[in-house]
C-alpha cells in the first residue's frame, strides 16, 4: 500500500490527533455498532479519548454487547475533537447528528456511492462489513486484538452477513474471522445475544406480519407490511422488526422481499432484500434510498397499493433484467 493512500493517512490521523467523536448512521445495526465500538476501544489502547454518538438507541440484542451502554443518544454534537470518524455511511446526512461537519472529517465505509464528504475517505465495496476494514485499521494501528475489540468486529461481519449469506463474503472474511476467535470472540455468545435474545412481543410481531404477507403472483417476491396499530395489537415495537425482513428469504421460491414500514401518513421506510445477482441496492438508490446489492432500503411517500405495485415492477425487473409483461 502506497505511504500517501486513504488508508494510510487515516492511520496517520488516527495516530496523530487525540479526541475522536465517532458516528454512524440512524436506526443502528450490528455492523455500525460493531465498527465504532471496536475502532473506539482501539484508539483508546493508544491513549485517544473517544466519545461514540449515535442519533439512535442500539436495537436491544446488542445491549449486551461490552461497549453498547457507553454510546451517547443524541442529534447533535459539539465541544472540542480533533476529528469526527464517520462509518457505514454514504452521505454525511445518514447519522442525523447535527454539528459532526464542523470536525475534520474521516470517512470509512464499504456502501458503493459514498460521496466523499470526509476530509480522508476509505472505501473499501470488497469489504463484507465495515468491521473488516476497522479489523484492518486495528492492525494498522498496531493495537492488540483484545477480546472487546474483536467480539465488535465479529458482531459487525457476523450481521451484515446476514449470518454469513450474503454474496459479500470472501475468503479475507473467515479468515478475519479466524483470527477473530483466536482472540477470544465466543461465536456461540455473540449469536445467542444477537438471535436469541427476542422478547414475546417480538414473536407476536413477527407472527402479525408474517400472517399479512403477501406473495407476487409468480412465487418470487414476498411483501411484509407494518404499521403503527398492527405494532401495538401484536405488543411489539418497530424495533423488534430487525431481521423479519430475511425470513421470508428463507423459503426456497422466494428471491427477493421488501418491507414497508409506516413512519407517518403516507410516508414509508422501505427494506429490500434479494437473494444471488439480483440488485436491488439499484432500486433503493432509484429512490433516494441506497445500501448493497442483497440488502438496501429508502423512504417512500405514496398511497400504499400504488407504492408495492411500483416496487414489485421495479423487483420483477431486476429478476428477470427486463420489464415484466403483465
Ligand atoms: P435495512 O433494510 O436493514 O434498513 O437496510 C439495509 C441496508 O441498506 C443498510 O445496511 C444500509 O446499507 C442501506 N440503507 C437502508 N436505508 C438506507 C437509506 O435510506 N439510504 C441509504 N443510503 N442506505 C440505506
Ligand atoms: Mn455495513
Amino acid at each position: 500500500m502506497h505511504s500517501d493512500s486513504p488508508f494510510q493517512q487515516i492511520v496517520d490521523a488516527v495516530r496523530q490527533r487525540h479526541r475522536f467523536v465517532v458516528s454512524s448512521h440512524a436506526r443502528p445495526d450490528g455492523d455500525s455498532i460493531g465498527s465504532q465500538l471496536a475502532f473506539a476501544y482501539a484508539a483508546r489502547a493508544l491513549g485517544k479519548e473517544v466519545l461514540v454518538v449515535n442519533k439512535d438507541a442500539a436495537p436491544p440484542p446488542l445491549m449486551a454487547f461490552p461497549g453498547v451502554p457507553e454510546i451517547q443518544i443524541a442529534s447533535q454534537v459539539s465541544g472540542d475533537f480533533d476529528a469526527a470518524v464517520i462509518m457505514e455511511c454514504g452521505e454525511i446526512a445518514r447519522p442525523g447528528v447535527a454539528g459532526l461537519d464542523r470536525y475534520f472529517l474521516i470517512n470509512i465505509d464499504h456502501h458503493p456511492g459514498n460521496t466523499g464528504y470526509g476530509a480522508l475517505n476509505w472505501f473499501d465495496e470488497s469489504a463484507a462489513a465495515c468491521g473488516e476494514m476497522v479489523f484492518d485499521l486495528v492492525m494498522a494501528l498496531g493495537v492488540p486484538l483484545t477480546p472487546e475489540i474483536a467480539t465488535h468486529i465479529y458482531l459487525a461481519i457476523l450481521t451484515d452477513t446476514g449470518s454469513f449469506h450474503y454474496s459479500s463474503i470472501s475468503p479475507r472474511t473467515f479468515d478475519i474471522c479466524r483470527q477473530l476467535l483466536e482472540a477470544g470472540v465466543d461465536p456461540v455468545a455473540v449469536a445467542r445475544s444477537v438471535y436469541d435474545s427476542n422478547n414475546m412481543g417480538r414473536l407476536k410481531l413477527f407472527g402479525a406480519v408474517l400472517s399479512a404477507m403477501q406473495i407476487d403472483a409468480t412465487g418470487r417476491i414476498a411483501i411484509v407490511y407494518l404499521d403503527h396499530e398492527m405494532a401495538r395489537a401484536a405488543g411489539g415495537t418497530y424495533e423488534d422488526t430487525e431481521g423479519l425482513i430475511n425470513l421470508p428469504l428463507t423459503v426456497k421460491e422466494i428471491q427477493s422481499v421488501v418491507f414497508f414500514k409506516q413512519n407517518e401518513g403516507d410516508e414509508y421506510r422501505v427494506s429490500l432484500r434479494s437473494k444471488g445477482d439480483i440488485d436491488i441496492g439499484a432500486i433503493a438508490k432509484e429512490f433516494g434510498g441506497g445500501g448493497h446489492k442483497n440488502a438496501a432500503g429508502c423512504t417512500v411517500t405514496g398511497p400504499i397499493d400504488k407504492l408495492q405495485k411500483l416496487f414489485l415492477e421495479k423487483i420483477e425487473q431486476a429478476i428477470d433484467g427486463r420489464p415484466a409483461h403483465h
